[in-house]
């Protein structure tokens, strides 16, 4: 996005993928669910202030607008997350960028290995060195390394002053710790949930693995999670209570898969049976149910993680050029700084916001 906006300089753009763009292209199950109906500096984690100059400069609407323009028209398609757009394809996003950037020159399968600084920027690259009056550092966090993802960022950062917050996957499935093994044999079925830590909750499907769960509303959470406990409702839209009345079995009664109450009620020691027969001790055993407490024993990890959390200490940068505040003509952009989005094309949006203000104050 910043080199499609900036036409009067000489630009060149370093990436050690052999075509730019890959995250893009598998985004969104590869349809780049770019951004959101309800962005708001809210749905991220970071400094929200920093968040919501750059969403009022460039917001959800702009960036619409901007793609339309360009020939890229996203849908609204809210089966995963509420009010998320995603494209016809991916491809078309990186087509768009690759026509708006043809007055670059690409330095394709070319590695940054380090940068120093002499009168002007030398980046050390696989390739041999390349010389530069700015530098614009965008190159991403940790996750997924198979598409290109590198520590760089945070290296560069270091190497001229700048303090680093730790690093974390996001927007990844949780393992567990023994007492939730029961997860595992449950591994490919889903159910709606809400997920409850500290002040945020979030509705959407939790989906069973082999490692423990995942599924929207548990990525989600995993933003959030620092360690500890997280709260689950099994049957967000429904009461207990009401349920418990008349002759039908708990896992007939309760409107859930069949496997996941066998497997529940094995967990808190309750026999399935006539939901008229509970005693109340057995009653308030089964409100565990809208009230399930565990805590992970971790996440997948990044090779899994849609994102990395924590990064570049926002506080020396910009926040409206995002220039680097210990050294001249360098910045900093994307998924590299602190801020990281909530499911649903936030992210996508807020990069791009960043980029399109940085373009826009650049001298
Ligand atoms: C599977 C998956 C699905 C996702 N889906 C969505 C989605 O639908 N919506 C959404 O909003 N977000 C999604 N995300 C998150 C989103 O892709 C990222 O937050 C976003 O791409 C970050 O943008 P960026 O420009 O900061 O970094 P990146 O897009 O990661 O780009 C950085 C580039 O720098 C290159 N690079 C890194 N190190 C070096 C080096 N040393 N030398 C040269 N080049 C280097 C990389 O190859 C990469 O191409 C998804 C992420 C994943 C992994």
């Amino acid at each position: 996005m910043f080199a499609s906006q900036v036409k009067n300089k000489k630009i060149a753009i370093i990436e050690s993928n052999a075509k730019i763009g890959q995250k893009i292209k598998i985004s969104g199950g590869a349809k780049c669910n770019i951004t959101n109906e309800n962005v708001s500096f809210k749905n991220y984690l970071g400094d929200k202030e920093f968040v919501k100059n750059s969403l009022d400069f460039f917001s959800n609407k702009d960036l619409l607008n901007f793609l339309n323009k360009n020939g890229v028209y996203p849908k609204v398609n809210p089966k995963i997350v509420k009010g998320t757009y995603f494209c016809n394809s991916s491809q078309d996003v990186i087509d768009m960028f690759t026509k708006l950037t043809s007055h670059t020159k690409k330095f394709l399968n070319t590695k940054v290995i380090d940068v120093k600084y002499d009168k002007g920027f030398l980046v050390n690259t696989s390739k041999g060195l390349i010389k530069a009056k700015n530098l614009v550092v965008a190159s991403g966090g940790l996750s997924y390394v198979s598409v290109g993802a590198s520590p760089i960022a945070y290296e560069i950062a270091k190497e001229f002053g700048h303090e680093v917050t730790p690093t974390k996957p996001a927007l990844v499935g949780f393992t567990v710790q023994k007492e939730q093994f029961w997860f595992k044999k449950l591994s490919g079925i889903s159910c709606e949930v809400d997920i409850k830590l500290d002040e945020k909750k979030f509705n959407g499907k939790l989906l069973f693995a082999h490692k423990g769960c995942s599924g929207p509303a548990v990525l989600n959470a995993s933003l959030y999670w620092q360690k500890g406990k997280i709260t689950i409702d099994f049957m967000p839209k429904k009461k207990l209570e009401p349920l418990l009345k008349g002759n039908k079995n708990i896992s007939t009664a309760l409107p859930l898969p069949k496997r996941f109450m066998q497997e529940f009620l094995d967990s808190i020691e309750l026999k399935d049976k006539p939901v008229s027969k509970l005693s109340s001790e057995e009653k308030d055993k089964l409100k565990t149910i809208k009230n399930y407490e565990f805590s992970p024993a971790g996440t997948f990890g990044y090779t899994k993680a849609e994102v990395t959390s924590g990064g570049i200490d926002i506080s020396s940068i910009d926040k409206n050029s995002f220039e680097s505040k210990h050294q001249e003509k360098l910045y900093f952009l994307g998924e590299c700084l602190e801020p990281t989005g909530e499911l649903g094309g936030y992210n996508f949006q807020l990069y791009f916001s960043q980029a399109y203000l940085c373009a826009n104050n650049f001298k």
